[in-house]
């Protein structure tokens, strides 16, 4: 599949050393194509969020490849990777990981800067504008709820028009209406042609996907 966006083959990840070692992904191979909702969902533990980190080259495999976009992400310097990684894939994350003292605007802003954008106040306004937040645009993180900090979250994750949105268990601290608005915010960017990614335990969240896969055990057990 030369088309696919995010190709992992026969990738192992193995941690820690010795007695102390443990294989968190066994030689899984995996294409996305471009524009693909996918789920990845399964038991904690056995895998999910490293398969996320990996395909997001926030690690790297213990063997085995991992091409975005046809470039092989283990090939490059480090900081060719972290270029890649501001510009290419948005990370979300469960616990929203915004800096507590920048308002909405200036977390957006930073991940502006960390891609390679001058200070953009205009940019950064209109991204809080798409996920519904231009009004909060000078909130601190701890002036909003758990789904307006994951809306922040997200702007701050499309900040660079990454190919990619990689989520992991972005709905893992949300109420249900908020859930509710955060789906319908990842429907319309799927709409638009943003490729995600995303783990989740919520079945109910994972059936918003079109393609779901399932882990155990470090292995893909079904795709599809
Ligand atoms: P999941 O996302 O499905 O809960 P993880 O990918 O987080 O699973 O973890 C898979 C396995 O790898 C687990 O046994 C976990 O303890 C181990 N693991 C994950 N990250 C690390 C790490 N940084 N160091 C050591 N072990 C890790």
């Amino acid at each position: 599949m030369s088309e696919a966006l995010i190709q992992l083959e026969r990738v192992t990840k193995v941690y820690g050393q010795g007695a102390a070692q443990t294989a968190a992904l066994r030689d899984v191979s995996l294409a996305i194509a471009r524009n693909e909702w996918l789920a990845i969902m399964g038991p904690s533990g056995h895998g999910k969020s490293t398969l996320l980190q990996l395909m997001g080259g926030l690690d790297r495999p213990t063997s085995g490849a991992i091409r975005l976009d046809g470039a092989e992400l283990s090939a490059l310097s480090p900081g060719r990777l972290a270029a890649i990684r501001a510009r290419r894939i948005g990370f979300v994350f469960q616990f929203f990981n915004l800096l507590p003292h920048l308002t909405a605007l200036e977390n957006v802003q930073t991940a502006l800067w960390f891609g390679g954008a001058s200070r953009q106040n205009g940019r950064a306004l209109a991204l809080l504008y798409q996920v519904g937040l231009a009004d909060k645009a000078r909130s601190l993180p701890g002036e909003l709820s758990g789904g307006q900090q994951q809306r922040v979250a997200i702007a701050r994750a499309l900040a660079n028009e990454p190919d990619v949105l990689l989520l992991d268990e972005p709905t893992g601290n949300l109420d249900s209406a908020a859930e509710a608005e955060l789906l319908a915010l990842l429907d319309a960017l799927h709409g638009s042609g943003r490729t995600i990614v995303m783990v989740t335990h919520n079945s109910v969240v994972a059936a918003r996907a079109k393609r779901l896969v399932s882990v155990r055990d470090g292995r893909i057990e079904q795709d599809g």
